[in-house]
């Protein structure tokens, strides 16, 4: 605390950093008891802000960091509209819908005008929806046959963590397929073996979390035809697209992983990763409107309209929503594809650099036919001088800010240690050129500063999977 003859010597003119609220460090643990200057407290709060990763840098995330100004404009116009209030902000309402059904249309559903769908907070909240409507139909379906229905199961490859998340919250056993070789991702014969009467779905993803590639569907799906000529067993489909459901249709529109295929019934996608919207926006649509359980939908009077709800959460900020709304209308078809063909480009330019550097093999190199753009590598064996690790390599680029992802594969192949990084929008050829330049430094800076004790997984920044 400042004496009182110092305190005099602040005065509501005073500069931000001069005043007296910023001359001693701010609250942590206890309750703030006084007001203060919002000049001052702004300075303080964006100040601490500058201590985050530059999100532009961060290419660990699969999420939008760059908007443009009419989005920022939009967010700020909609700061008050509540998703929820279907009632209140009926225009926002109808965007959603709007929304859903061209999603659907893109997606290719049978009629898209009468699908039924909706937006959440991301691909978690959809995937929890997407897996809760496997499970009740799964139910009903055994109840209606006098069976048990009290062993769920749902197969899958390597998934992002939403889906333990769903196991566990909803009592579902995950029969995740673990890797093999060089098989990094689920096939039919590994999924066959593991479905039964229980299997409430298979969940095949489009851009796996770990090497951003796309799961088989179609392969899958005709597996499972094949399944249910032999035994009778019908197993539907939930795709997980949360980055493949805004690249696939744009740039590989030939590839059949939607509601071009019967056994789909429902996808779920975020808005805010390849939909290119603020953070804050997913979605999910089912197939058919019978495909989601009305036992699911709650109407929702209090509010003044009777509006139907399926959401786990009830309180949504609108803005995301109409800013995707806004790149829907902005981009068209055409304009997603020119975004997205020119991060493949980089991805494709960031995977031949890479592995001209020499010590690195790339394990996917940002093909649009076979996942999303971004590229993923290992450490070739014996090919490094300097004994650094791909944790000890990612830590280094850290120190010029970049965020590039190290972490070990899923079982079984927990041995294999991977380095990738994610192309989104605004990651230009230009800055990925620079990268690579600080790729070079870190590498020149092993071969003179040898590493004597290699950084651990234990030890190395943990980094998100989304
Ligand atoms: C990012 C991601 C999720 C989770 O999505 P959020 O929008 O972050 O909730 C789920 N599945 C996959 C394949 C993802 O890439």
């Amino acid at each position: 605390m400042k004496s009182k003859t110092a305190q005099s010597q602040f005065s509501g003119l005073d500069d931000v950093y001069a005043s007296l609220e910023l001359s001693s460090s701010l609250p942590r643990f206890k309750f703030p008891a006084h007001e203060r200057d919002p000049r001052n407290v702004f300075a303080a709060v964006r100040d601490e802000l500058m201590l985050d990763g530059n999100s532009r840098q961060n290419l660990a995330t699969f999420c939008q960091t760059w908007v443009d100004e009419e989005i920022r404009d939009l967010m700020n116009l909609s700061i008050d509209k509540n998703m929820i209030d279907k009632d209140e902000y009926p225009q926002t309402a109808e965007i959603e819908a709007r929304c859903v059904h061209m999603i659907a249309d893109l997606w290719n559903a049978p009629d898209a005008a009468s699908t039924m769908g909706c937006s959440t907070i991301g691909s978690s909240e959809a995937a929890m929806l997407g897996g809760l409507a496997m499970k009740w139909r799964w139910r009903k379906k055994r109840e209606a046959q006098g069976k048990s229905a009290d062993k769920p199961n749902m197969i899958c490859g390597p998934v992002q963590i939403c889906w333990h998340k769903f196991a566990r919250y909803f009592d579902v056993e995950l029969r995740e397929i673990p890797l093999e070789g060089d098989r990094l991702i689920m096939s039919p014969e590994e999924v066959l073996k593991r479905v039964d009467e229980n299997t409430i779905g298979v969940v095949p993803t489009m851009g796996v979390t770990f090497t951003c590639q796309y799961e088989p569907v179609k392969a899958v799906h005709e597996a499972l035809d094949k399944l249910q000529q032999k035994t009778g067993l019908d197993i539907p489909i939930h795709v997980d697209g949360a980055s493949g459901g805004f690249l696939a249709p744009f740039c590989a529109p030939d590839i059949e992983w939607d509601f071009r295929l019967p056994r789909v019934k429902s996808i779920n996608t975020s808005g805010h990763k390849f939909g290119l919207a603020p953070l804050g926006a997913g979605w999910v649509v089912w197939r058919e409107a019978s495909d989601l359980p009305e036992e699911l939908v709650f109407n929702v009077n209090y509010l003044g309209g009777n509006m139907p709800t399926f959401a786990l959460n009830f309180s949504r900020p609108g803005g995301q929503i109409i800013a995707q709304y806004y790149n829907f209308l902005r981009l068209g078809r055409d304009g997603y594809a020119k975004i997205h063909n020119a991060c493949y480009e980089t991805a494709q330019y960031l995977a031949a650099e890479i592995a001209r550097l020499g010590p690195f093999e790339i394990i996917f190199n940002g093909d649009s036919l076979k996942g999303i753009p971004a590229l993923a590598w290992k450490l070739r064996k014996q090919a490094n001088i300097g004994g650094y690790t791909l944790y000890d390599f990612a830590d280094r680029l850290r120190s010029r800010g970049w965020q590039v992802p190290a972490y070990s594969m899923p079982a079984h192949r927990e041995d294999l240690v991977v380095q990738r990084i994610l192309v989104r929008h605004g990651v230009s050829r230009d800055l990925a050129g620079l990268l690579i330049d600080d790729m070079k430094r870190a590498l020149d800076y092993f071969e003179k500063h040898p590493v004597t004790k290699p950084l651990s997984a234990a030890e190395a920044s943990g980094f998100n999977h989304g």
